[in-house]
């Protein structure tokens, strides 16, 4: 029987979620135009999928529009192609929706650019527990904890080729099942597209070997947590990297110091977008490698931002390499949101030209609802995902507390780690 193509086009929403729409391949170019109604209540679907909170009820139209740059495409035989678009939502006049996570970067990318004349490149490196392995006593970083992942790996990575999403490595991580995949920085939108993109494929490779990817941030109290480390670093108007500095403490140009003082400033606050569910908070414990003090080291995996090391004997090459890896992210955060925030922060570090502290660090946030309070409380934040998103943000996380509510820690992780 001959089949018919259908494509999808998706938006990762508030609970980080790719969610959308599919119709045939057939009507693509009138999609790519006026593409697909959706209800505004539809941003607010839930981590675990009811709709618990919404300011919009049954109320409402706008539209996810797939943008042609994000095409995915991959063909897997005897399988359905994997065929999908990222869209931005639109309203009906044909308007940037504010509740748009794509728009909410976009905005927080055209502020870099307007107060700094300076372009985000930016990685997100991926951390996920695959099925596919036995959940043998863990072999870190073992060449047969590699293996025993049998085909996975290159499968992963020749799609994420396919696709323009360049892998720059893939690897047996320290957990038990745990791997890791990390991509070549990309500018602006494209770093978080393509976070979502790698996500999607990495579940869709696994899907097609009968298994499963979870990227929850722990899959038990006691396990061993999947960050998401967001890289980044800057380029002038010539292409230019601008972040390192020989001539400055840790060759970090003091634009590049500013902006990451403004993250640590604002990190507990940040915590509310970048690590946004309740199993989160069980991930950022002490001796996890994972960071609980809004610190900055040099080199160092324990802290909530990383100056990375450069290697090679070219200098001219250590300006390229340089970039600062932000650690307090995982995959319940929308990849636009959680780099909009981390952008917002650093511009007010710029503009208040803040510096970096290296002593008595805040503590992290312990709980979701912590988090929720501080960014409620920051004037600062209230405008980093635009005035009316963060009030309807701060509901909707909150009845996600609430749906977990009275459940122990185990089936806490367990009810994200079946839906991340
Ligand atoms: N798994 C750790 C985390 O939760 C990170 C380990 C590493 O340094 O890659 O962030
Ligand atoms: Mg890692």
């Amino acid at each position: 029987m001959q089949r018919e193509q259908i494509v999808f086009v998706g938006t990762c929403d508030l609970s980080g979620h790719f969610r959308g729409k599919s119709f045939p391949a057939a009507d693509l170019a009138a999609r790519l135009r006026r593409g697909v109604g959706l209800a505004p209540a539809n941003i607010f679907l839930s981590a675990t999928g009811p709709i618990q909170e919404t300011l919009f009820g049954t109320q409402g139209e706008v539209f996810l529009i797939p943008d042609p740059a994000t095409r995915v495409f991959v063909p897997f035989d005897g399988s359905a192609a994997e065929y999908f678009y990222i869209g931005d939502i639109r309203t009906a006049e044909g308007a940037p929706w504010a509740f748009c996570p794509r728009q909410i970067l976009r905005r927080a990318l055209d502020r870099l650019v307007q107060e700094t004349g300076l372009r985000l490149l930016a990685t997100f490196e991926q951390e996920f527990t695959y099925s596919g392995v036995p959940a043998l006593p863990w072999q870190p970083y073992a060449l047969e904890g590699y293996r025993r992942q049998g085909p996975y790996g290159e499968a992963l990575l020749a799609a994420m080729r396919q696709v323009g999403v360049i892998p720059d490595s893939f690897l047996c991580e320290y957990g038990m099942q745990q791997f890791e995949v990390t991509t070549t920085p990309c500018i602006g939108i494209q770093a978080a597209d393509q976070a979502v993109i790698t996500r999607e494929l990495a579940q869709a490779v696994a899907f097609r070997l009968g298994h499963r990817v979870s990227f929850a941030p722990i899959p038990a109290p006691d396990g061993v947590g999947n960050g998401t480390h967001i890289h980044f670093s800057f380029l002038d108007v010539n292409d230019q990297p601008v972040l390192y500095d020989q001539k400055q403490r840790w060759c970090l140009s003091s634009l590049g110091s500013r902006f990451v003082a403004g993250i640590q400033h604002h990190l507990p606050a940040l915590c509310a977008i970048s690590t946004p569910s309740v199993a989160s908070y069980y991930r950022l414990r002490p001796h996890r490698w994972a960071p609980v003090h809004s610190d900055v080291g040099v080199w160092d995996r324990g802290t909530a931002v990383r100056i990375c090391a450069v290697s090679g004997d070219d200098p001219a090459q250590h300006a390229r390499q340089f970039n600062v890896e932000f650690r307090v992210a995982d995959a319940t955060a929308s990849p636009y949101l959680a780099l909009a925030g981390l952008i917002q922060a650093g511009l007010d570090g710029i503009r208040q030209a803040r510096e970096i502290r290296l002593t008595g660090s805040s503590a992290l946030p312990t709980s979701l609802s912590a988090a929720l309070d501080l960014i409620e409380a920051s004037d600062v934040a209230a405008d980093w995902l635009g005035a009316d998103v963060l009030p309807a943000y701060l509901r909707f996380k909150r009845a996600e507390i609430r749906g977990m509510e009275g459940l122990d820690e185990t089936e806490v992780c367990r009810r994200y780690t079946e839906v991340y």
